[in-house]
């Protein structure tokens, strides 16, 4: 339903959560984030509103996680596919753990997915549609996250908007999307992806709205989109009015 995405020279917790609050208007069942801390991923997620998600971090986290990391991603989930639980709650995770995925939308050929990945040893927390996503990105992960998502985005049928994180490459998130919006922020040394410019505006009035089959490699300095073959594409910077 709603996705937060940071990186820049600000601790992204704090950041993320407040973008959710920002997308809340939009209804959803559950909520959680994702950062990058000392080269792992680390989660919270909880049932609920993002309030709660909040209150389940401060109690679980060392203080500490909320000043360091710079790199995260965050979602408010509609489900679609599997009930509004903890574990269904996005960021999901590959088989080992070191990417992070959100995402809206549904992965229409999931089910074809999923049994071809558990037949080669993938094990599968959730019920979500989603968590295919998130380990054909890691099958396909042989150094390079970008690439992983491109090839991963070349076997899913339906619609997504996507932000992806890899413990590997802790400067970047990768966004795509595929008939579910997704707007970049291009501020002054960080960047903020979202579903929805309102999670945007307190940040910068500068963005980027992804078109169809878009997909972009996403720094604290830089925004580079290319197609699905990876070929470059040029997408308009444009400004967000305030009546955003
Ligand atoms: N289909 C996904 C799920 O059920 C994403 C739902 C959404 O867009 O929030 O987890």
């Amino acid at each position: 339903c709603g996705i937060v995405g940071y990186i820049g020279k600000s601790p992204a917790p704090s950041i993320l959560i407040n973008g959710l609050k920002r997308l809340e208007y939009r209804g959803y069942d559950s909520a959680g984030l994702a950062i990058i801390e000392d080269d792992k991923i680390v989660v919270a997620k909880s049932p609920g509103k993002v309030a709660s998600l909040q209150e389940r971090a401060r109690a679980d986290w060392p203080t500490e996680r909320f000043k360091t990391s710079s790199t995260g991603i965050a979602h408010t989930r509609w489900a679609t596919h599997g009930p509004p639980t903890e574990v269904n709650a996005h960021p999901h995770l590959d088989q080992s753990g070191g990417i992070a995925l959100v995402h809206n939308g549904i992965i229409e050929n999931y089910r074809a997915l999923r049994a071809r990945l558990e037949s080669k040893g993938h094990t599968f927390h959730s019920e979500t549609d989603t968590e295919v996503l998130s380990h054909l990105i890691g099958e396909n992960d042989k150094g390079n996250l970008f690439q992983a998502v491109c090839d991963a985005l070349h076997q899913v049928e339906g619609t997504f908007g996507i932000a992806v994180i890899s413990a590997n490459e802790p400067g970047k998130i990768i966004t795509a999307r595929r008939g579910s919006p997704i707007v970049i922020g291009v501020g002054d040394g960080e960047t903020i992806v979202a579903s929805d410019a309102s999670a945007i505006i307190s940040h910068t009035r500068q963005v980027i709205y992804l078109e169809d089959n878009d997909i972009a490699i996403v720094t604290a300095n830089d925004v580079e989109i290319r197609d699905l073959d990876q070929v470059p594409v040029t997408r308009e910077v444009a400004e967000l009015g305030f009546d955003s």
